[in-house]
């Protein structure tokens, strides 16, 4: 599925890529849409059928030696590339030693996070984030993962799908939390430049970000559809925020179901 942002007032556009097939889901609001899970799953980095999705959408063996799939890539700072066992290093060196952005966000209420500059503003649309602020701009994934490693003792990296998807979000003043939050881990910064650098982490002087989501109705209690356990998923479709699709029947998280072989109706 593709999130794009909307122009101006206009809400995030959502288009669920099938195949060479686009069907746009915004069109869809307010209409019945049904989704048929064929049973069949094609790794999405090589394409062979595969029984199980790893890691959201790969195979076995792609799960196993790509390094997009590695522990460190959910967790940057226990980055190895600097002891020569990076899975992929040409990949790193395109992937992770690139600027990345640290940024708060308001999803479920404060949330920190970090991503590959390039990734805005997609990062936020994928979590519902309804306000999103850049706050710093490292030059690394390592050094993004250590950066939130300290941010994470003030605020959560999570965010709270369920309230998230109720959409009981009040919104916050991020450059208030921001400034607040670079001033009580101002230590812990000062002692991650003295490491990577004075330039490695900068501050970045950016606008909150708001983000709309198509959605008619928020739903007052969540039922989660799941196609391993029931391939057929129908209903009249009311939202679409994150990855999740609404619909009077339930939600569903269509990025935990990359790869499926899907049927629309
Ligand atoms: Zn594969």
């Amino acid at each position: 599925m593709a999130i794009e942002p909307g122009q101006g007032d206009a809400p995030a556009h959502y288009t669920l890529l099938a195949g060479e097939h686009r069907l746009d889901l915004n069109a869809r609001l307010g209409q019945s849409l049904g989704l048929t899970w064929t049973s069949a799953i094609a790794c999405t980095h090589c394409g062979r059928a595969t029984k199980k999705s790893f890691a959201q959408g790969y195979c076995y063996p792609c799960f196993k030696t790509l390094a997009q799939c590695d522990t460190c890539i959910v967790k940057p700072e226990t980055c190895h590339f600097f002891a020569g066992t990076c899975r992929e290093p040409q990949w790193a060196e395109q992937h992770c030693f690139q600027p990345h952005v640290v940024y708060l966000a308001n999803s479920s209420g404060l949330k920190v996070g970090i991503t590959r500059k390039s990734q805005l503003p997609t990062r936020w649309l994928d979590q519902g984030a309804i306000q999103a602020l850049p706050i710093l701009e490292v030059d690394t994934r390592q050094q993004s993962g250590f950066v939130e490693v300290l941010f994470k003792e003030e605020v959560s990296d999570r965010t709270n799908w369920r309230a998230m998807l109720k959409g009981e979000v009040e919104p916050l003043d991020l450059i208030a939390e921001r400034n607040r939050l670079l001033a009580r881990l101002e230590g812990g910064l000062a002692r991650l430049r003295e490491r990577f650098g004075a330039d490695a982490i900068h501050e970045l002087d950016a606008t909150p970000v708001e983000l709309e989501y198509p959605v008619l109705e928020y739903p007052r209690k969540i039922v989660s559809h799941n196609f391993d356990k029931a391939p057929d998923v129908t209903g009249t479709l009311l939202g679409l925020k994150g990855q999740y699709l609404i619909f009077d029947s339930g939600v569903i998280n269509l990025r935990k179901f990359t790869g499926y072989e899907v049927e629309v109706n």
